[in-house]
């Protein structure tokens, strides 16, 4: 049996949470990079969202919007103008860089903190937590059967890998990862695309929005279909301007008044379209003090909300880069990007010549050569296991645990652990809207704050 090494602090995940939220506690207190161990595999601070090498995958805010130290908001432009030559970043909305870039600007910010030499990375996959309440200890073990104890841990695990929205048929897996693409976040599956080819895109968020001016950008001619429930693309960024947070009731305690409150605000100004600068400022307005209405909804109101407004939100929330929306308006206008409303049931081998056809839940059939997953949706392996094991408290949905205040997580029999927290994009059920870089960047400066005493 391999020995047991132990940890002060371990922060599970390596994506931009996890490098934001050591941003912080490094700025607070350079003297404990020693005790932080983090572990997760891949490039550090990079993740789902800007591990990609796609030169064609934007940021969907504008670079002022990116901020990793949100007291200091100017950072990643000051950056970019100084680093960076993308003349197509610039658009009259402002400048939506390269995901790719974020990165870089990533890797510069995390080398310039003190003492990051002494954090100790282990790269390798958290497979099982428990806590041993005897010893206030966690237990961690990881993909390579490695062992490891801490007295204090921090999840930040992230965006799970999506899997498919619905049944394949079998003999379809052997295109997986070259004609059916499960997870396209990297891209680099668009470099053997064949620009032939007819592609079927299933969901209309940001992803899909990422592939379609991916596709257009690379000159692919084939025929481009985008299934989405709505049926509707996300509207394009504006140069919306911070307007004064809204201040909610505090009384808000049903999906009802929730939306009542969010509708009344909205339609202030009937005549402004959801493309308007001036109806994003409001919306924008609106989010700056949402997560204390969202956590203090009772669980069956939070589901009751997701059911009747969380496509709406997604679509308002989720705006693209201009430049990826003005792309996908010329391909819709030219006939090679349709869209169809629903979902989709069901993928099957082709008929026609065709590699796959996929089934919507209107009866529609459409054949196609290639599949993209633009779905999104997927569930954290090791955060089911912890839910399962009663290690900690599943939130509302069951995608991630509840949190108590200060980010602390429940135990599975109701008791917010002393030194055990979650933080980031998995935090978004129990949380509210914890999503974008500038959102997880102050909450990984509030959990610095809070830990800065205990470490
Ligand atoms: C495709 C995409 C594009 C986006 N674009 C933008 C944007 O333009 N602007 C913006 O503000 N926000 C954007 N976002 C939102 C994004 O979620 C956040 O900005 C942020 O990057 C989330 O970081 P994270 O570290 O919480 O999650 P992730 O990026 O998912 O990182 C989590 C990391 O933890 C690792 N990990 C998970 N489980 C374990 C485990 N058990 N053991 C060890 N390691 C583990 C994962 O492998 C991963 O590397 C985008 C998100 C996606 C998915």
């Amino acid at each position: 049996m391999r020995p047991t090494s132990s940890v002060s602090v371990a922060i599970v995940g390596a994506g931009y949470t996890s490098a934001a939220l050591l941003t912080h506690l490094l700025d607070r207190r350079p003297d404990v990079a020693e005790k932080i161990a983090v572990f997760g595999k891949g490039s550090f601070g990079h993740g789902a969202a800007f591990g990609t090498l796609h030169p064609d995958f934007r940021l969907n805010v504008r670079a002022q919007i990116m901020q990793l130290r949100p007291a200091k908001p100017d950072l990643f432009p000051i950056w970019a103008e100084a680093c960076l030559q993308d003349e197509g970043a610039y658009c009259e909305a402002g400048q939506f860089y390269r995901r790719a870039d974020f990165a870089r600007y990533m890797d510069y910010e995390l080398s310039e903190l003190p003492h990051n030499e002494d954090v100790n990375f282990i790269r390798q996959q958290v497979i099982s937590v428990r806590y041993e309440h005897s010893l206030a200890k966690w237990h961690l073990r990881t993909d390579t059967g490695d062992e490891y104890t801490a007295l204090m841990l921090i999840l930040a695990t992230g965006n799970p890998e999506p899997n498919w929205p619905c049944p394949i048929e079998r003999a379809c897996l052997q295109h997986d990862g070259h004609l059916l693409i499960k997870s396209p976040w990297t891209g680099s599956w668009l470099h053997d695309c064949d620009p032939e080819k007819t592609v079927l895109l299933v969901g209309g968020g940001l992803t899909a929005m990422d592939t379609v001016y991916a596709l257009g950008k690379a000159g692919h001619r084939g025929n481009i279909h985008l299934v989405t429930p709505l049926g509707i693309l996300p509207p394009a960024q504006t140069g919306w301007v911070p307007a004064e947070a809204i201040k909610w009731p505090d009384d808000i305690s049903s999906a009802s008044a929730f939306i009542g409150f969010m509708a009344g605000h909205l339609k202030q100004q009937p005549q402004c379209l959801w493309t308007d600068s001036e109806w994003q400022s409001r919306f924008e307005a609106l989010r700056v003090h949402l997560n204390p209405v969202w956590r203090r909804l009772p669980a069956a109101e939070k589901r009751r909300l997701m059911v009747h407004l969380g496509g709406a939100w997604s679509l308002t929330r989720y705006r693209s880069a201009p430049q990826t929306s003005q792309m996908a308006a010329q391909m819709r206008s030219s006939g090679q990007l349709v869209l169809h409303t629903g979902r989709v049931n069901q993928i099957s081998v082709g008929k026609r010549g065709k590699s796959f056809s996929a089934y919507l839940c209107s009866g529609q059939l459409l054949n196609t050569n290639i599949i993209v997953n633009c779905a999104g949706i997927g569930r954290d392996p090791l955060l089911a296991a912890m839910i399962a094991d009663h290690v900690i408290q599943a939130d509302a949905f069951g995608w991630g645990p509840q949190l108590a205040d200060n980010l602390q997580l429940y135990s599975g029999d109701g008791h917010p652990y002393p030194s055990g927290y979650g933080i980031g994009a998995m935090t978004a059920g129990s949380e509210g809207d914890v999503v974008g870089a500038t959102t997880i960047a102050r909450q990984a400066a509030s959990l610095a704050h809070h830990l800065t005493d205990s470490l």
